[in-house]
């Protein structure tokens, strides 16, 4: 008999958002009931997402060849550079995502994510180095 691993918060926020942005593409919107299982999985950081997208704050940058995806979002202290689901530039994801593991993402990668599901930010494609030029200066 093997052992059942728990899934981690960050399994079950990727899946959430896997079918948040399903049904985004499906219906165009998100449900209350979405809305909600979103708010108690990741408390405030998805409030202060919405808060972000609902600003304007994200930009989508494309790697022509890669394909790679970086944001930026703009928040109360600076600009921040944001990979989704791997790193963000700002000190919340260094010390809640990194260093004590209190919330699977910081409040820009979740705004990314959304805001990009949503089409609520402008979509660039640019050439791979200007994407490794985006991390040089962050
Ligand atoms: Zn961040």
């Amino acid at each position: 008999m093997t052992a059942q691993l728990a899934p981690s918060i960050t399994q079950v926020a990727d899946q959430c958002f896997e079918e948040l942005t399903t049904h985004i593409e499906n219906q165009g919107q998100l449900t209350i009931e979405q809305m909600s299982k979103m708010s108690l999985l990741l408390g405030r950081n998805w409030q202060k997402a919405l808060q972000v997208v609902d600003q304007n704050e994200v930009e989508c940058y494309i790697g022509e060849s890669s394909r790679r995806h970086i944001f930026q979002v703009r928040g109360k202290s600076g600009v921040y550079i944001t990979f989704a689901k791997t790193y963000c530039s700002c000190q919340a994801h260094y010390y809640e995502v990194v260093c004590k593991s209190e919330a699977p993402y910081c409040k820009h990668q979740l705004a990314a994510r959304l805001a990009l599901a949503l089409k609520r930010c402008p979509v660039t494609v640019v050439p791979d180095t200007a994407i490794a030029q985006f991390l040089l200066d962050s």
